[in-house]
């Protein structure tokens, strides 16, 4: 069992992909950020895969089905396939933990409310992921819009993490070691590929 492991660079879905809408739930609220479709596209180029890692906790809270993340996902990929911009894989969480939902309301899909060990901070989308891909967590890279999406990719072993800032989001004044600071999934992606030297 030696077969090569390579870079791959980990996305959060809601805020860093997409436009962040709390509990998405319409395939019309589905939009692509300025600039993703082609900064996945200079990933391609540089034979990056790209999985996405997303917590989906609507699920358990109720709030949409199962049957729409796949329904969700599917048009996602259309929206980068339009812009020749390819995605290796897609993970979600649909938990929630007990702590979250002290007392589940009608809704709630009591089922799915557990400690599980794919809900970011926990690294379990990301560790498929690299399974899944053959990924060298040494070489790769998480980015995302939360700082529990930054945790994720430091317990999976990334090399690397970079965190979006909001819009109105002030810099936290002492940042995490192998964190990044940045505003743009676009601009972490010209980032990590700089720091490749691959241009
Ligand atoms: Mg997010
Ligand atoms: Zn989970």
């Amino acid at each position: 069992m030696n077969e090569k492991r390579r870079p791959i660079v980990l996305a959060d879905r809601d805020g860093t992909l997409i436009r962040d809408v709390p509990y998405l739930s319409r395939i019309s609220e589905i939009a692509l950020l300025p600039g993703v479709a082609e900064a996945i596209v200079r990933l391609n180029r540089a034979g990056i895969p790209v999985a996405i890692v997303t917590n989906q906790s609507g699920v358990a809270r109720g709030l949409f089905p199962e049957s729409f993340v796949p329904e969700a996902h599917a048009r996602l990929m259309e929206l980068f396939e339009a812009e020749g911009a390819q995605i290796s894989g897609i993970y979600y969480c649909p938990h929630i933990r007990p702590e979250e939902i002290p007392r589940p309301d009608g809704r709630t899909l009591v089922s799915l409310v557990r400690d599980c060990d794919c809900r970011k901070p926990a690294p379990g989308l990301l560790l498929r992921a690299l399974s899944d891909l053959f990924g060298d967590p040494s070489q790769s890279a998480l980015i995302g819009d939360a700082d529990r999406d930054i945790a994720a990719g430091r317990a999976a072993g990334c090399k690397e993490g970079y965190r979006i800032l909001g819009e109105s989001e002030t810099p936290p004044a002492h940042p995490e070691s192998n964190t990044t600071l940045v505003r743009s999934f676009s601009e972490a992606v010209d980032l990590y590929l700089k720091r490749r030297h691959i241009f």
